[in-house]
């Protein structure tokens, strides 16, 4: 199954469950527009080179679209269409004013200078300006790409369209940066564990945490769990993992991590390979690193009792069935890893009426918003006993297709 194919096997699953009608669903499906572009640059060393660029923008039924751009080697058409419907649901699940895309350039960015990064980046905008836009399509950070990124893309728009700070998220705090949107993926992770823990009886005090990743998402659940009193005993990133069945010292691993550039190698625990984290003996596993990274095999020997998608995609719908035999509560990407864009909105907002706010207002809202999303999604979840990936599902096309039928098609 390709991302596209998995993207739409949840999305069709959910859609005949609430018996939205063929036309409906193949709307709703579909793609508003698919941009590719080549972007070529001059590297420092005065060659040519050219890379394939994407943006593709799934639906504006509820508002501009909006989503992260990703560079990275694996970037192509059908990965970037299944993640911009991912943004469309995600968007709807949390209630933002918002439609959903995605874009990425096909490259490793640990390959290019800093010069040839900034001129790849403003190159892409160069053709991607008149599509995107505050009130038309809202890039935000993805895989790669940072608030270094999203400045020189908030400088380049508004050379063609005047200042424009609202056409990006994720940006610097000294160049219209929301307080709280670095670790807000990981801090809306942290939320909606503290929600599923106490509807299955536990807390986040003394539970077990294998997290996968330890870049954005991974590394700021990773201090916000411990910080809440939840033991990390396993924790990988693309170098290797680490493990600790007694609990891992993370604030002595962000300092490692600091020095040396990655996980491998903290003395505070036992060395282990990245995949050995995902099947590591704990409470809770969260995925937040490369999609498709749980399959149906890996699934089988998960010993989590929940998975926490704190990265998007990262498990295949197969792996999903293996889980839902195995009664392995599975929080989706849509809702789980949702703080990100709910804090771009905020940045969003607060750049559209020229304000800032303090950290505490972003990050008490995100808690409110999180709340409330896996409130409804919950609710659905008991009323229909359907899992919570089906549950988000039929919350978020349930609110896309109201919008779309309101407009008028
Ligand atoms: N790239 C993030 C995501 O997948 C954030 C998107 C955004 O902030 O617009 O949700």
């Amino acid at each position: 199954m390709t991302s596209a194919e998995a993207a739409n096997h949840y999305f069709k699953k959910a859609a005949r469950i609430m018996d939205v009608g063929e036309r409906i669903e193949t709307l709703l499906a579909t793609p508003l527009r698919e941009l590719k572009v080549q972007v070529s640059i001059e590297l420092d060393n005065g060659e040519i080179r050219t890379f394939s660029g994407y943006r593709i923008q799934h639906d504006n039924a509820r508002g501009p679209m909006k989503g992260g751009l990703r560079f990275h080697p694996e970037v192509d058409g059908d990965e970037t269409l299944g993640l911009a419907s991912l943004m469309t649901w995600k968007t709807a699940v949390v209630n933002l004013p918002y439609g959903g895309a995605k874009g990425g350039i096909q490259v490793d960015p640990g390959k290019l200078s800093l010069k040839e990064l900034e001129r790849l980046t403003r190159k892409f905008v160069d053709q991607l300006h008149d599509v995107i836009g505050p009130t038309r399509d809202i890039p935000a950070p993805d895989m790669n790409t940072n608030p270094q990124v999203m400045a020189w893309i908030m400088d380049q728009y508004s050379k063609y369209h005047g200042h424009s700070p609202a056409v990006v998220t994720g940006k610097p705090l000294e160049l219209y940066g929301s307080r709280g949107r670095e670790a807000a993926t990981g801090r809306g992770l942290l939320f909606v564990a503290r929600e599923i823990l106490r509807d299955v009886g536990m807390g986040v005090k003394g539970t077990r945490f294998a997290i996968q990743g330890f870049g954005n998402v991974g590394s700021h659940a990773a201090r916000l769990l411990a910080e809440d009193g939840g033991v990390v005993v396993a924790v990988s990133d693309v170098h290797g993992g680490i493990q600790s069945a007694r609990g891992l010292d993370v604030p002595a691993l962000f300092e490692h991590v600091r020095r040396s550039g990655s996980v491998k190698g903290f003395p505070g625990g036992t060395p282990c390979r990245g995949e050995d984290v995902l099947v590591a003996d704990c409470d809770v596993l969260v995925p937040a690193a490369l999609g498709g990274v749980i399959t149906r095999q890996v699934a089988a020997d998960v010993r989590a009792r929940i998975v926490l998608e704190g990265a998007n995609a990262p498990c295949t719908p197969e792996a999903d069935e293996v889980f839902e035999k195995k009664g392995v509560l599975v929080v989706p990407d849509i809702l789980a890893n949702a703080g990100g864009v709910t804090v771009s909105y905020f940045e969003w907002v607060q750049n559209l009426q020229h304000v800032t706010w303090e950290e505490e207002r972003v990050n008490g809202e995100l808690e409110r918003v999180m709340k409330e999303a896996y409130e409804k999604v919950g609710q659905i979840s008991r009323s229909r006993k359907l899992p919570l990936r089906t549950s988000a599902y039929v919350l978020a096309i349930g609110r896309v297709g109201k919008a779309t039928v309101l407009r008028g098609i």
